[in-house]
């Protein structure tokens, strides 16, 4: 099997993953991208909580804890493996605290529930040891009215602490950018904008990838990781997508401070609110749902929109600076320390539709990811940041045989 080419289409954290695992299991791989450097899209620019199913309180069943968990414990290790760095001092190192806005689509109470329920499933999962922080006797804690009046504004009417960590997303797009064009057995082809894959030749399973600038070339096998383009891809591979999905675009903003500012990294939930990501006292990521949410659609692919610039991000980040401090007034000190304010985002692809207000929406659930295949053609719905290092490492092995 050694030896064999393999065509992986896209180098975001999915992409470059799986690149760098089937090179290691001896394959030739070329990795292709329509950007100029791996890492350069949604896989650098989001928030980077490396899930434990907590976000998901509106899905009681557990179903898509279940699905996040395995993936989520073990990111540190994968992550190491594929980069060879430690991820010391690049994640968070106190719990995330959850906010239940008074128009939370569950109840506190109900939250409160399947929290606890989260928190048994860590507890029993066999490698709750290895997570970022040992969860072998993982807890949810609600805060007390002292606790919460000190962090935050009226509409908020419980919180609780989980002990959930995020990963400073710029930081490991350079660690694994780097990984990826380092190891021999990959070739970077950036600057292509994938096209088709095409079943070619003889019935054995072989591939040919057309790209803008002319690629052509045939592959043993094909992983499409383009996230937000994949779909177009599958069909012209004969792998019709099967409805109903969402693509999102989201803008965030990215602040770095001057001084160190003592902020909790705090979720409001759950529906469209937002969050505060404090990874390291200076480096924070901050997002408002409705202001963010700058493209929508069902379509095969959505276009994205257009980054805001001058004036228009200062408005952006006005904006979600005023949504914010209703319900953490005291994240007016992020944007008054800030050096730096980078308005960025990323695309979200979901297997459900409807809005966050609303309860019975599926995006409210995310246990429906993984891979597809039609025969050595794999398309791999990442899913989640979080689980990325991990799945791209069980599609490696099954490629691998
Ligand atoms: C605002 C925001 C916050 C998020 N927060 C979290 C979080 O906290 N935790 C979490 O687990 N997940 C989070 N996510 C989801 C997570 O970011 C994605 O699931 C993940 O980054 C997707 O990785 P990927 O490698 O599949 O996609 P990408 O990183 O987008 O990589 C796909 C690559 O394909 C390339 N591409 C696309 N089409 C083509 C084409 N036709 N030809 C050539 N190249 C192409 C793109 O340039 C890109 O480099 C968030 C997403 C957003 C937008």
């Amino acid at each position: 099997m050694t030896g064999r080419r393999v065509a992986v289409l896209g180098a975001g954290i999915m992409g470059s993953s799986a690149a760098i695992s089937l090179a290691r299991r001896g394959f030739d791989v070329t990795l292709v991208d329509r950007e100029a450097a791996p890492m350069a899209a949604t896989s650098r620019w989001n928030e980077g909580k490396i899930h434990l199913g907590y976000l998901y309180g509106a899905d009681p069943a557990l179903a898509t804890a279940r699905h996040l968990l395995t993936g989520g414990l073990l990111f540190e290790e994968r992550a190491r493996e594929l980069t060879g760095d430690d991820l010391d001092g690049h994640t968070t190192t106190d719990d995330d605290v959850y906010l239940v806005h008074r128009n939370s689509v569950v109840a506190p109470d109900a939250l409160r529930a399947t929290f606890d329920g989260v928190s048994e499933l860590i507890r029993q999962h066999p490698d709750a040891g290895r997570y970022l922080v040992d969860l072998s006797d993982a807890r949810t804690t609600e805060l007390t009215p002292a606790e919460l009046s000190a962090v935050a504004g009226e509409e908020i009417v419980a919180g609780f602490r989980v002990p959930e960590r995020s990963v400073d997303t710029g930081w490991f797009a350079d660690r694994l950018a780097g990984a990826v064009a380092a190891e021999t057995g990959v070739t970077l082809q950036l600057g292509s904008t994938v096209v088709a894959v095409e079943p070619h030749g003889p019935a054995d399973g072989r591939w040919r990838v057309s790209t803008d600038n002319g690629l052509d070339e045939d592959f043993d096998v094909v992983v499409n990781a383009l996230w937000n383009g994949r779909l177009p891809i599958d069909v012209s591979a004969g792998l019709t997508p099967e409805p109903p999905w969402t693509h999102r675009y989201r803008l965030c903003v990215f602040a770095r401070t001057r001084t160190s500012c003592d902020l909790p990294s705090a979720i409001v939930t759950v529906g469209p609110f937002g969050d505060v990501k404090n990874y390291n006292g200076r480096d924070f990521y901050l997002s408002w749902y409705p202001v963010g949410l700058a493209a929508e659609g069902a379509e095969l692919e959505l276009e994205a929109p257009a980054r805001p610039e001058g004036p228009e991000a200062d408005a952006f980040v006005d904006r979600v600076r005023v949504a914010l401090e209703h319900v953490m007034p005291g994240v007016g000190r992020v944007f008054d320390d800030a050096e730096a304010l980078t308005v960025h985002g990323g695309f979200v692809f979901a297997r459900g539709t409807g809005a966050l207000d609303d309860r019975r929406s599926g995006l409210h659930r995310r246990d429906r990811y993984g891979v597809q295949r039609r025969g050595t053609y794999y398309s791999v719905d990442t899913g989640k940041y979080s689980t990325a290092p991990w799945l791209a490492q069980v599609l490696a092995t099954e490629i691998a045989g």
